[in-house]
């Protein structure tokens, strides 16, 4: 069945987040942000996969995030392109063939290149380029298809857009809104996904930078201008109106990198799973139904969302059960002694 048929007959749930998962695991460097870890640890994230799917995943992206040209002339090993590509598919595929019962997707990933420059035409063929062999390495890994991610520019996420279409595959097209609310180029969230829809794009929608208010509160516009299907994965943080995205976001309690917690010290505006649990379902109440999470998500938080989906993952055997906590349990058996309204308020 295809991504499109399973979207008809309600919510597909997309794990995502693993540069900020490898970077909190300690197998990728912050700053760069380059996926070597598909090389040099693939076990980590065979594992990554497994819990992403244990915990209700449908998805299986292959960890090619940030692994293209571009990330990989920064730090000086382009020849190592092909093979960090290749690996990340081939990681993804396997974890997904451990589940055979299972009905997984394998998906692709294409994503802000970061060399796009709106007025430079140049620019625009070096971007075709670099999605078009990411593309290629994923179509001969036989993925299911393909997401281009994290884009800020409708004009970058139209030429990722034409180059999945190219190769002939199913392409879901998600783009990152800044502070300000709109694309780079000053488009609506509904405008640009509207013209992603007329450009042949599957499914379109929204990943990253925003914490689920702030997603949430974009999609009603999105929903209403486009009949295709829609997509939504917030990043798990509390961000706000006064810092609508984890760019440059602040928290109160930490002053470890002058007040700016970006990247590297947001666990204290964590979402708890519960959060991203009435974000899924908030989702497919409004017919968002492409859902998802991206950087700082954990397993927890994807199974919360499969169950507030209605649904029994694998890893359902171990949801929390707090009738038998010894300080707040209800079990008969217990003893009053530890009880939590004794010896805790
Ligand atoms: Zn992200």
């Amino acid at each position: 069945m295809s991504l499109v048929e399973r979207l008809n007959e309600g919510p597909v749930i997309c794990a995502e987040g693993y540069l900020f998962a490898m970077e909190r695991r300690g197998y990728l460097q912050a700053g760069a942000y380059v996926p070597e870890v598909v090389l040099e640890h693939p076990e980590v994230v065979s594992q990554l996969h497994r819990e992403f799917i244990r915990c209700g995943s449908d998805v299986v992206e292959a960890f090619t995030y940030y692994g293209h040209r571009e990330k990989l002339r920064l730090i000086g090993k382009e020849d190592l392109l092909e093979s960090l590509q290749t690996n990340a598919l081939k990681i993804a595929k396997d974890a997904a063939s451990e589940f055979p019962e299972l009905k997984l997707m394998v998906a692709g990933n294409v994503a802000n290149t970061n060399i796009y420059e709106p007025n430079n035409k140049k620019s625009h063929i070096d971007c075709h380029k670099m999605f078009e062999e990411q593309i290629g390495w994923a179509k001969d890994a036989g993925v299911d298809f393909v997401i281009a991610e994290t884009i800020q520019w409708i004009g970058e996420a139209k030429i990722a857009l034409k180059c999945i279409k190219e190769a002939g595959l199913t392409a879901v097209v998600n783009l990152a809104i800044p502070k300000g609310d709109t694309t780079r180029e000053g488009h609506t969230p509904g405008d640009a996904c509207k013209m992603l829809e007329d450009n042949g794009a599957d499914v379109v929608g929204l990943n990253c930078y925003r914490g689920p208010a702030m997603t949430k509160k974009l999609l009603p516009e999105i929903r209403d201008k486009v009949s295709c299907h829609v997509a939504a994965l917030p990043v798990p943080y509390r961000t706000t109106e006064e810092y609508p995205t984890h760019m440059y976001i602040k928290d109160d309690r930490c002053d470890c990198i002058d007040g700016n917690v970006s990247h590297i010290a947001l666990d204290g505006l964590t979402c708890t799973r519960y959060e991203m649990g009435n974000f899924a379902k908030e989702c497919a109440e409004m017919n968002v139904n492409f859902i998802g999470i991206c950087c700082g998500a954990e397993p927890h938080h994807v199974r919360e969302m499969a169950v507030s989906l209605g649904r029994k993952p694998i890893a359902y055997k171990y949801y929390p059960d707090m009738t038998k906590h010894f300080a707040y349990g209800t079990d008969k058996s217990l003893k009053d002694i530890n009880k939590a309204e004794i010896h805790l308020k």
